[in-house]
């Protein structure tokens, strides 16, 4: 049975019916009649990294608003004072973190979600900032080990979004707070870059801090955190904290779709990892064998060996930022001329760039069924792209009012209605959220075999890679002076070497087979690379 009802969830659109009652004590915060609603909150521990995990738009930034103390929470109704969001807490281990805060013994920091909109708020030259950020006497420490030496004399207009993240990140963790917050701090890293800043915040609570973090990259959570609050409920609606759950555990139980304490069921299917060796790459025919391919820009140089594509089959792209994976797919798309070989195929390419330019004049409806009217209809595309996106809640909006993570499902969806024989897609899960990059993951495995077409998918997140791809093409060399693009292989071969050059080895959860980072210098850790199996071992 199950404890609340809940029924049809599509993919991200989490709808429960009945609210239990005795959530009503749990009320927290009420935007206004109709309006959202936020149920109960994570907690806030020194020494601890409590990450939370859940779907845009339930209530997150609304928590964290109100434990940084900018939000006094309306307890649902017409409350106006601190003492009685004491009172609420009493005997919850949020009650003292509210004494203090009503009493300003708490200061709080907050890196914000989008660091593209900083340059707006802040002028002048990193090191400027990160100086005066700089309330614990750390600069050079951290500088270095966010490695923002060469950005120090730029000026913040001219960082790229990764730069950003890290100066941003530098600027917290500068500030001498009792409480962090990092939204999102992975967006725009690569992974070597994720994995660090995760040890960096890790060190944090390790001083003694407290810090929460909203992360959507799956591997980057579970590395950071020590406890984690799952949010559900409607987006836009209402939100609901679970109860802290161990990282390991939590994470299972949203992969799962089922929250066991609570029992709640919030997704009909679960998310389930495949051992990549099981899968039959390669036994497909193959699509196209395609050259050597140079790209020399003066500044960069990427050099391609030459590689084939089968039918049915996704291949994913790694690499560092800056090693020419955009370069690559740019040349295969046609939008750019390589200098040296030529890609002069018959096959048709459908491709969304990495960043998306917004110059249509019309509805998401008008511009989809402008690309292909007849897959909006088929039923195959609505169960397995489109109703999962969410993207017919999107079609009566205009293309050029959509937010981040809508005009990425947008363009994701536009380039995956297309006829064609290889879809390239470059960083699809930039701005969304973790429940959104699962449902795209599907989406594109599920449309790939059934149509026996190929993709191309540039990806961070390592959980995505594991879960989409067949095999894996790894690029290497000096992040923007050289690249090399190796031939695609097997995950297995593909993934030793390129966490080799990362040095991060990962094993798999024996419950859901979801791939997990090592602890650096753990028993597994200096065993794996001892075999050289950083992947996982068999
Ligand atoms: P998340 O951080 O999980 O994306 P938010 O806490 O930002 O969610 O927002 C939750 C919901 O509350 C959203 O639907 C948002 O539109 C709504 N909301 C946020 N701020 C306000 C406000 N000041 N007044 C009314 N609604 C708001
Ligand atoms: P990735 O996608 O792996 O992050 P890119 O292919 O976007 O890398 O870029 C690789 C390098 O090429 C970077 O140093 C970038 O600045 C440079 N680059 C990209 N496009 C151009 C261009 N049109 N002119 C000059 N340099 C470029
Ligand atoms: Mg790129």
């Amino acid at each position: 049975g199950c404890g609340i009802c809940v029924h049809k969830c599509p993919f991200n659109a989490i709808t429960i019916v009945n609210l239990p009652e005795e959530l009503e004590e749990g009320c927290v915060h009420r935007y206004g009649v109709n309006a959202f609603v936020l149920y109960r909150l994570p907690v806030v521990k020194d020494g601890m990294v409590v990450g939370i995990l859940g779907p845009n738009g339930t209530g997150k930034t609304t928590a964290v608003k109100i434990l940084a103390g900018q939000l006094l929470p309306n307890l649902c109704g017409d409350n106006e004072d601190w003492d009685n969001v004491i009172r609420a807490f009493r005997g919850n281990e949020l009650q003292n973190y509210f004494e203090k805060l009503k009493n300003r013994q708490i200061k709080p920091v907050v890196k914000p979600q989008y660091v593209d909109l900083i340059p707006k708020a802040v002028k002048g030259k990193v090191r400027d900032l990160l100086k005066k950020a700089d309330e614990v006497g750390k600069f050079d420490d951290v500088v270095r080990e966010l490695e923002l030496e060469n950005v120090l004399d730029r000026d913040i207009k001219h960082l790229s979004g990764g730069e950003l993240q890290r100066v941003a990140i530098a600027a917290a963790i500068l500030r001498d707070a009792h409480f962090y917050f990092f939204d999102e701090p992975s967006s725009y890293l690569d992974i070597k870059q994720r994995l660090k800043v995760a040890r960096i915040i890790r060190h944090l609570a390790d001083s003694g801090k407290a810090v929460l973090t909203v992360e959507h990259d799956l591997a980057v959570l579970d590395y950071l955190s020590d406890v984690i609050h799952v949010v559900y409920g409607k987006p836009g609606a209402y939100g609901i904290f679970s109860q802290p759950k161990g990282t390991r555990n939590g994470i299972n139980e949203f992969l799962r779709g089922y929250l066991k304490d609570e029992n709640v069921r919030f997704r009909p299917q679960e998310i389930r990892f495949t051992k990549s060796s099981e899968r039959k790459s390669q036994e497909g025919e193959i699509l196209v064998e395609y050259p050597r391919l140079v790209k020399d820009y003066g500044g960069f140089r990427l050099e391609a060996e030459p590689g084939a594509l089968y039918m049915g089959e996704v291949v994913s792209i790694v690499g560092p930022n800056g090693i020419g994976k955009t370069t690559f797919v740019k040349m295969l798309a046609g939008v750019e001329k390589p200098t040296e070989g030529e890609v002069d195929w018959e096959l048709k390419v459908s491709y969304k760039p990495q960043y998306i330019k917004v110059d249509y004049e019309g509805t998401v409806y008008d511009l989809l069924s402008k690309i292909n009217a007849g897959k909006l209809l088929n039923s195959f595309y609505k169960t397995e792209l489109l109703n999962p996106l969410g993207v017919p809640d999107l079609y009566d909006k205009q293309v050029n009012e959509l937010s981040g993570g809508e005009l990425q499902r947008v363009a994701i969806t536009a380039a995956l209605i297309r006829d064609a024989d290889l879809y390239l897609l470059d960083e699809p899960s930039a701005y969304l959220d973790v429940e959104q990059r699962l449902a795209v993951s599907r989406a594109i495995r599920h449309l790939m075999e059934k149509e026996g077409k190929t993709a191309l998918v540039v990806e961070h997140d390592v959980l995505m890679i594991d879960y989409i791809s067949d095999r894996l093409m790894v690029f290497e060399g000096e992040p923007g002076k050289h690249g090399k693009a190796l031939p695609p292989t097997g995950m297995r071969e593909g993934m030793n070497r390129f966490l080799a050059g990362v040095g991060i080895t990962f094993r798999r959860d024996p419950d859901t087979g979801r791939p997990r980072a090592n602890k650096e210098n753990s028993v597994k850790d200096r065993e794996q690379k001892e075999i050289g199996e950083y992947y996982y071992v068999a």
